[in-house]
């Protein structure tokens, strides 16, 4: 899952959303059948239809995040992802591994992203990528479904920037990778009974290296727009921090799953 907001509020403001996520989620899992699911891929972006001026500009921002994305990952910021790459073809995202291993990164706007958004998250892990709910409608706006959700704007509809199209990527694709999380219809009750035994998502341990892959990215962004001296100074609070074991991140290097 993909929480909004500082770190602050991942453990205060947001968990009384997330205890009403996890009743919301079990009436929910009920009536799933009759949702929609949409893909947002580049093929869809250039078709024709929709607020083409708006969609030109989501995919341009998509392909920066992709040239970030992978400056990350050949970068030594990266510790928790295994070594590799990502691309984006028309029908989307694909992360391979170095070792050879691949993984569809898909983006779903879906029924199901819906009832994440207004819990309070933007996006949630899935076995081929992540879910992604719709935005608030605004009734000045024609509705466009591949632009109007949460991976390409916020809730308000504040359009996302590159960093952070980046950083939700790397962060899901944490939970595909090493299957953490609502991966798989098992992992999604078991996701969920620790959720229900904690009233909490924010300290869940499916998020620790998902987490540890977004302070990383955090770590990298802010010392790419950073003079020298300053870069130092936060690869110096990356090493302390990376010294010793917390309790809410897990930082690789791991073994890469088979
Ligand atoms: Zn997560
Ligand atoms: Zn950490």
């Amino acid at each position: 899952m993909e929480f909004v907001g500082d770190e602050g509020n991942r453990k205060a403001v947001a968990r009384e959303p997330r205890a009403r996520f996890t009743a919301l989620a079990a009436l929910f899992l009920l009536a799933a059948p009759a949702c929609r699911s949409l893909e947002i891929t580049p093929a869809a972006l250039r078709a024709p239809g929709g607020r083409t001026g708006e969609r030109a500009a989501a995919l341009a921002r998509w392909e920066e995040a992709l040239a970030l994305i992978n400056e990350f990952l050949a970068s030594d910021y990266r510790r928790t992802l295994p070594p590799g790459r990502f691309e984006l073809t028309p029908d989307g995202m694909r992360f391979r591994s170095a070792a050879g291993r691949s993984w569809p990164i898909g983006v779903h706007s879906t029924g199901w992203g819906d009832l994440v958004v207004a819990t309070g998250f933007r996006a949630q892990e899935a076995r081929d990528g992540f879910c992604v709910g719709a935005i608030e409608r605004n009734p000045e706006e024609t509705l466009d479904g591949q632009l109007d959700q949460t991976f390409f704007r916020a809730r308000d509809g504040e359009w996302q920037d590159s960093f952070s199209l980046a950083e939700v990527t790397l962060h899901e694709t944490t939970h595909v990778v090493y299957r953490a999380g609502t991966i798989g219809p098992w992992n999604t009750i078991g996701y969920y009974a620790v959720a229900v035994a904690t009233l909490s998502a924010a300290n869940h341990p499916a998020e620790d290296r998902p987490h540890a892959t977004s302070e990383e990215f955090a770590w990298f962004a802010a010392a790419r727009s950073s003079e020298p001296e300053y870069r130092r100074v936060i690869e110096g609070v990356r090493d302390e921090h990376l010294a010793v074991a917390h309790e809410h991140c897990a930082h690789g290097p791991f073994p890469e799953p088979r």
